[in-house]
């Protein structure tokens, strides 16, 4: 049993509370690589924000849950060694499947923890989510639960039809589940293609695809009944389409890929919405750099020389989401 105040951990609580008074979100990026670690606490030291470093399962067949969580501890040293005296750093679970997944993690250390049972009969999703909850109270780790259904492929979360959260269950499964934050459903959507075009506009002067708005009167009424409740929002990469142009040049095949505008984003910040998630846009910023940079340099061959663009271009996307689309710059804790 490690805990996660031992490794200079955070739970998400304090954080949370600050967001949502303060009209700003926390940014939650997945992880995988030593690269994206690197680049995500790069650009949280530089922007002076907190953040959410979170796993997937697909992170943990790839990775391993273990090295992952040593990441997490190298990121708090790492940090601190880039002159951030006190990092906010939150280790999370992201789309947790079990009590059991749930458990080992705040056994290994992780701040945080999502349960998500939104798959789930309604009292069963409650029932999983509480006993969840109690658990990790004991350790003051912190519990996103889920309510509604995201459409889209994200690792091994898959649902083709996205089903909105209904205002009308949240006070009830709040209260009951005892969650800290929760995760709701109101058009955004994970992976790189959020929407097929038969659900978007074209744009007729660039002939972009313009995906249909988040559904920001299911958000009031959720805010409206849960005043000042940290809300999550999972599917929330915006798919930059400089990005995908750069992947496309350089021999990718990205057709039509298309996320949440980011005017959306900076709007849903501003609200209860404290916790926005990230990924797409990562391995994007990843892919369309190490593309470029091995077509103009088919000689080079040191895997080092194509991992260093792509770490300094991933920086610069989430910096540019903390600062431009989140607004969590400058908000550590004093
Ligand atoms: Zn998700």
């Amino acid at each position: 049993m490690v805990n996660y105040k031992d490794l200079g951990l955070v739970n998400t609580r304090e954080m949370f509370k600050r967001a949502v008074n303060g009209g700003y979100a926390i940014p939650a990026f997945n992880f995988n690589t030593m690269e994206q670690m690197q680049a995500i606490v790069q650009a949280a030291v530089e922007t002076k924000s907190p953040v959410i470093m979170q796993v997937s399962k697909g992170a943990r067949n790839y990775a391993n849950a273990t090295i992952l969580r040593y990441m997490a501890e190298g990121a708090v040293a790492y940090a601190k060694e880039l002159g951030c005296e006190h990092p906010e750093i939150v280790l999370h679970l992201d789309h947790g499947d079990s009590f059991e997944l749930c458990k080992d993690c705040i056994d290994m250390g992780f701040s945080s923890v999502m349960y998500d049972g939104s798959s789930l009969p309604y009292e069963e999703n409650i029932r999983i989510s509480r006993q969840v909850v109690e658990y990790a109270h004991k350790y003051d780790v912190t519990v996103e639960c889920e309510l509604g259904v995201l459409a889209g492929v994200e690792d091994e979360v898959a649902s083709e039809v996205s089903h909105y959260t209904k205002p009308e269950e949240v006070i009830d499964f709040a209260t009951r589940t005892g969650c800290d934050s929760l995760a709701i459903s109101i058009g955004t959507s994970h992976g790189a293609y959020k929407f097929k075009p038969e659900q978007c506009t074209r744009d007729p002067k660039t002939g972009r695809l313009v995906p249909p708005p988040l559904a920001f009167d299911v958000l009031a009424e959720i805010e409206q009944k849960l005043p000042g409740f940290p809300i999550v929002l999972h599917g929330s990469s915006s798919v930059p389409q400089d990005e995908v142009d750069t992947i496309n040049k350089y021999g990718g095949n990205l057709p039509d890929a298309v996320g949440i505008p980011e005017e959306q984003l900076r709007k849903a910040a501003k609200s209860a919405v404290c916790k926005i998630n990230i990924d797409s846009d990562s391995r994007l910023a990843m892919t369309a750099a190490i593309r470029q940079y091995l077509a103009e340099h088919p000689d080079h061959f040191d895997p080092r020389q194509y991992l260093k663009p792509a770490r300094e271009n991933m920086k610069k996307m989430y910096i540019h989401k903390i600062v431009n689309v989140l607004g969590s710059d400058g908000k550590l804790a004093e």
